[in-house]
């Protein structure tokens, strides 16, 4: 792999690099040590146009629509489409869509809005291998007649059973040497319905001792009478990944047909139907490390068991590692796209820390985040010297990291909300916020001071009631004097009641289902927390559902689509604790 981060994105990418890269420098071997280099892939790009070998580079995008996308699958598009974009090619959109008994139209919608929210375009690109059925047909007719192919009346078992291992070679099947004539019949049988699933299946007739064992008769074509999404009942027979994919990149004019390293074994018999049959272009697969995150499981078949067992609420779950999971959470495309970046692509596979990407998407929501006052679980404040019925507007900074999101008003009044945390009555020495005749400051509002505590039947604290000093209007005493803290707060005649439902990981083990565990016994079971008494200022009741702020001391949060008018709901997006930076200087003692 390659260290260099592409200089493409303005985040905080010297330090994060160069972290980072040590770390990965200790665990691939094949770290190139030129500077100029970006990533292996690129490299080869590069150097294909450069050497005249192609005149533009043709990527894909080739998800199943089996499900929805997750953040893996983002690194690839980011890879694909952003190759295109950086080299002045185009990057298809094409869904892989060859097995009917898993794929739905819902998959294929939410994966297209998944990749247009990362703001890639396929332009007129949009294509799915169903369409290229009738010439995956030919050819494979192509290869019967060659005697490259053979239908095989195995059972799937049996199949395996012949299949042999890695240390000892496979069986030929007893139907292997069949007549062209007969298998171009019985294929053709297979295609018009005459025979049930699994009966038969058409192989490749390559080398049934071949080392690698996805040599070993392959199976181009399966048996499946069921309705596909798009091509209705006209099909009964379906093209296997290792048949499609290659030839469906041929037609395509894909010039690097970039997957993930669990298809290297097979890139020999991607060149092998590339090279026995007539295909309009000549593509080249190339494999990179898939994307793995801790606390998270990036696989769209544990996803599903995530939905369809009530673990979560949907694919969109706010806790669920899918696009439109993190979206809902608040979580910036910007943010997701930055991410990849900092990661870069290496040839070898590897753990990221989700604390990275949660890295990547504060330093984008803290730059674009307007900031705004909510209190979670509100004490009421009383301001005994404050007149009663009087109402102040007082101007609040929408964003200190950038000047032109301006300011806003925020209502102030007698009563007010603060967060119970921000008030102890009998406080430890380092607790410097509201205290029985403490002084601190109401962001953007006065100083007050705490003078009498009001408790019920129980004891519990219901009331704090203070004085406030006029002369500190906007938060600043005339006279210098300085306090301790700042607590924020919301004036109680003007709060609009929400809920708001706390996020934390998903899987509470760092390495879900390691160590012999039962995957979901390491679902954190306080993944989720609602809250449902909090308020906010007024200037949030009508955030547009998506938009993520900052509540001041608090994190970032993002209006949630159960959202109804005056009832507002938000996600915590995330703390505004960066844990990443911690993990990064540790990474920095362990590799110096
Ligand atoms: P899953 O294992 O979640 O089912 P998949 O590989 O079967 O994923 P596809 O729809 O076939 O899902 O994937 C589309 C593309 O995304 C493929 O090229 C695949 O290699 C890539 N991809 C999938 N998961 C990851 C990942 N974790 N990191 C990087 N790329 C990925
Ligand atoms: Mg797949």
């Amino acid at each position: 792999m390659s260290c260099e981060i592409r200089p493409a994105r303005p985040l905080a990418r010297h330090n994060v690099a160069r972290v980072f890269c040590a770390i990965f420098a200790l665990m691939d071997t094949d770290t190139a040590s030129s500077p100029e280099r970006s990533d292996f892939i690129r490299d080869i790009v590069a150097a294909d146009l450069r050497e005249g070998r192609i005149d533009s580079v043709v990527t894909r995008f080739p998800p199943e629509p089996n499900g929805y996308l997750h953040i893996g699958h983002a690194k690839s598009i980011c890879l694909n489409f952003g190759i295109a974009n950086e080299f002045g090619g185009r990057c298809h959109l094409r869904f892989d869509d060859t097995n009917p008994v898993k794929e739905e139209q819902e998959y294929i919608d939410s994966i297209e809005a998944d990749v247009r929210w990362l703001e890639f375009d396929w332009g007129e690109h949009l294509y799915f291998a169903s369409d290229y059925f009738e010439q995956l047909y030919e050819w494979a007719v192509h290869l019967i007649k060659q005697g490259k192919a053979y239908v095989d009346d195995l059972s799937a078992d049996e199949i395996r059973e012949h299949r042999g291992t890695l240390t000892e070679p496979g069986k030929e099947s007893p139907f292997r040497e069949r007549s062209a004539e007969e298998n171009l019949d019985l294929f053709e049988r297979m295609r018009a319905g005459e025979f049930p699933d699994g009966s038969r299946v058409l192989r490749a007739k390559i080398d049934m001792a071949s080392g690698n064992i996805n040599f070993r008769d392959p199976v181009m074509y399966r048996i499946v009478h069921a309705t596909h999404p798009r091509t209705g009942d006209a099909w009964c027979i379906y093209p296997s990944y290792d048949f499609a994919h290659g030839q469906s990149d041929a037609i395509e004019d894909i010039t690097h047909s970039i997957c993930t390293l669990e298809f290297q074994d097979h890139r020999p018999l991607y060149d092998w139907f590339i090279e026995n049959l007539p295909v309009p272009s000549t593509p080249h697969q190339y494999e990179f490390a898939r994307l793995n995150l801790t606390h998270t499981v990036l696989s769209k078949r544990v996803l599903l068991k995530l939905v369809n067992e009530g673990h979560v609420r949907g694919w969109d779950d706010p806790r669920m590692p899918t696009l439109s999971g993190i979206r809902r959470r608040g979580f910036p495309a910007e943010g997701m796209r930055d991410f990849t970046d900092m990661i870069g692509v290496a040839r070898s596979d590897s753990v990221v820390e989700v604390e990275m990407l949660e890295h990547a998407v504060r330093g984008v929501l803290n730059r674009q985040a307007l900031r705004r006052f909510a209190v979670l679980n509100p004490l009421k404040v009383v301001i005994e010297n404050y007149p009663e019925g009087q109402v102040e507007d007082l101007e609040a900074t929408n964003n200190p990291e950038d000047e032109s999101a301006g300011t806003r008003q925020v209502p102030f009044s007698r009563e007010l909300w603060i967060e119970r945390d921000d008030f102890m009555e009998d406080p430890p020495k380092k607790f410097y916020r509201l205290s029985p005749g403490r002084e601190v400051r109401l962001r953007s509002a006065y100083f007050v001071t705490c003078s009498e505590v009001v408790k019920d039947a129980s004891g519990e604290v219901v009331e704090v009631r203070c004085t406030y000093d006029p002369d500190t209007r906007g938060g600043a005493a005339p006279d210098g004097r300085k306090v301790k803290a700042t607590l924020h707060w919301v004036s109680a005649a003007h709060a609009v009641p929400a809920e708001v439902r706390l996020y934390d990981h998903l899987f509470g083990s760092a390495y879900p289902g390691a160590d012999g565990r039962e995957l979901f016994d390491d679902l954190n079971p306080d993944s989720e927390t609602v809250l449902r008494d909090c308020f906010v200022e007024p200037a949030v009741a009508d955030l547009a559902v998506g938009e993520t702020i900052q509540f001041e001391r608090l994190g970032y949060f993002c209006a949630d689509s159960d959202s109804a008018p005056g009832a507002p709901v938000f996600n915590r997006t995330l703390t505004l604790k960066d844990t990443w930076a911690k993990l990064q200087a540790q990474g920095r003692q362990n590799t110096a």
